[in-house]
């Protein structure tokens, strides 16, 4: 069974989808709720519904929750509920995030922690309590991070706290890869370029196209978001389905860019 969160819409319900259409039962949980510093519309629970079908048209078993990766005791409730449902969980899919922007000297600390709190606090409360269960129940696991190609480098946008919480899920990959190696647990994360999905779709539409470029004295403009090189969702899930298969099984504690190329430039 794969635990996957942020799974209302985006890259979260392809990946739900398609580990489905490999076989998996799938545990998919939102926060189905808007953020009050993000201004897109995060996942509806009719859209969690929605991913839900999909799996089913897959053959897939499939539990919604509604949970908040950056409250600890939702997280606690939704991985107890996941296991008493399926008997264990053999994936954890860490992809729910959300993005905002502001001039770090302008950040009003809220948006910075709600941030923060779902990138990359969320990542962490979801590997402690899905790992403590690797590590009880002893048959291993595996555990696929969502960073950024904002984690591989500075980014020219009004968006430090973003690009923060992506290097920090870096670390955080790296170091929970070496604590859970000699419990058979991979650790891995994959840094996706710009992917259609309605955080891009919500971005550009609050901040404009220019804005996500970032501007020339930060040494833009960044052609992430040129229409032409947009990957899409199913991109990342390739890259999630290989480092949760066995064919990946010597690779721990790397971040996989899934970029066209982006951050070898
Ligand atoms: P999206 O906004 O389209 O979907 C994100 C989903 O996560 C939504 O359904 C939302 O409701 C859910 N979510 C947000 N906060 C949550 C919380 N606290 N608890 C539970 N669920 C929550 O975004 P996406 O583009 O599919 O992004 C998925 C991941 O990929 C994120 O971690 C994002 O930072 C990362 N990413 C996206 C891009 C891109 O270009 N879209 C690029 C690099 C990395």
């Amino acid at each position: 069974m794969v635990f996957v969160t942020g799974a209302a819409h985006g890259q979260g319900e392809s990946h739900a989808v398609h580990y489905a259409k490999h076989g998996a039962d799938v545990v998919a949980v939102d926060v189905c709720q808007d953020k009050a510093t993000v201004d897109y519309p995060l996942g509806t629970d009719d859209e969690l519904e929605g991913t839900a079908e999909k799996v089913r048209e897959h053959g897939g078993e499939v539990l919604t929750v509604e949970a908040d990766v950056s409250s600890e005791a939702e997280v606690e409730a939704a991985v107890e509920e996941a296991i008493d449902e399926f008997g264990g969980i053999d994936i954890l899919a860490n992809n729910a995030g959300i993005e905002s922007m502001a001039a770090a000297t302008k950040m009003d600390e809220r948006m910075w922690d709600e941030l923060i709190d779902t990138n990359l606090k969320g990542v962490w409360l979801c590997s402690k309590h899905v790992g403590k269960h690797f590590v009880e129940r002893g048959d291993g696991g595996k555990i696929v991070n969502t960073a950024s190609v904002s984690g591989m480098t500075g980014i020219p946008t009004e968006n430090a706290h973003y690009v923060a919480s992506k290097w920090g899920v870096r670390g955080l990959t790296k170091t929970l890869a070496l604590e859970l190696a000699e419990y058979d647990v991979n650790v891995n994360a994959v840094a996706p370029g710009a992917i259609d999905t309605p955080m891009v779709d919500g971005m550009i539409e609050a901040y404009g196209e220019e804005a996500l470029s970032g501007s020339e004295e930060l040494g833009g403009p960044f052609n992430i978001f040129d229409p032409d090189e947009m990957l899409e969702s199913r991109d990342i899930t390739e890259a999630y389905l290989w480092l949760s298969s066995d064919a990946a099984r010597y690779v721990t504690g790397i971040t996989l860019p899934v970029d066209a190329g982006f951050t070898a430039k």
